[in-house]
């Protein structure tokens, strides 16, 4: 999840792999953080209850899913949003990361590159690069807005060899599989209490939500 509130704008433009400190011959695995890598939910619902406020998980949906105590109504979108905002900006270092999810990227980037994108807004920067190197995950990290393809298209486009692209969001599932049909992409939904809420689409991309069955698919598709 997140990310929902920036599909309107357009993408960035992907960096060149080598001054991310990538080899361009190697497989290249790009990752998102919130629901992927980290429990964003359960965060955010921690921060809200620090404000007085709650996160309800009634549907696959952010904005709509903030209420006050005892509420039927949810809070005002352009409310929520100030909430998250401020969430990436003060609250984002201390999310839980997924179980399993360093040791696999640790044993994936023995052969390929892996890239974190994230749609996280841009006051995250820091908050985020600290987390991700407080937990293992001190890999290159792209904040993007928009749909993920086409920086995807673009990161995976100087490489040869393959690539795999990870987020558990159909919209940035589908955007990539626009712009750059020829990644592998696995959705993966990291908080077992959203996995039946997340819209999927299996015949479009697998869902892996297990981060060492994910490992050893990406692993398979990228390196064979
Ligand atoms: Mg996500």
């Amino acid at each position: 999840m997140a990310g929902t509130p920036h599909h309107a704008a357009p993408s960035v433009k992907a960096p060149e792999l080598s001054a991310l400190g990538l080899d361009q011959t190697r497989p290249l695995v790009i990752v998102d953080v919130d629901e992927v890598l980290g429990l964003f939910v359960e965060g955010f619902g921690a921060f809200l209850e620090s404000r007085g406020l709650e996160l309800r998980l009634e549907r696959f949906a952010l904005f709509q899913n903030i209420y006050r105590p005892g509420a039927t109504e949810h809070l005002e979108v352009d409310q929520g949003r100030r909430h998250y905002d401020d969430f990436f900006r003060y609250g984002c270092g201390d999310i839980r990361p997924a179980p399993g999810a360093a040791r696999a990227l640790a044993q994936l980037s023995k052969r390929a590159g892996v890239v974190i994108l994230t749609n996280a807004p841009g006051v995250s920067r820091l908050g985020r690069t600290r987390w991700l190197g407080r937990h293992g995950l001190d890999y290159p990290l792209l904040l993007n807005t928009g749909p993920k393809g086409p920086v995807a298209a673009g990161l995976a486009a100087q490489t040869p060899a393959a690539s795999a692209f990870v987020d558990d969001l159909l919209s940035n599932l589908d955007s990539v599989a626009e712009a750059a049909p020829a990644v592998h992409r696995f959705q993966h939904v990291a908080d077992p209490r959203l996995r039946p809420l997340a819209p999927s689409a299996l015949q479009r991309h697998p869902r892996i939500d297990d981060w060492s069955e994910l490992q050893a698919a990406i692993e398979s598709a990228v390196t064979r």
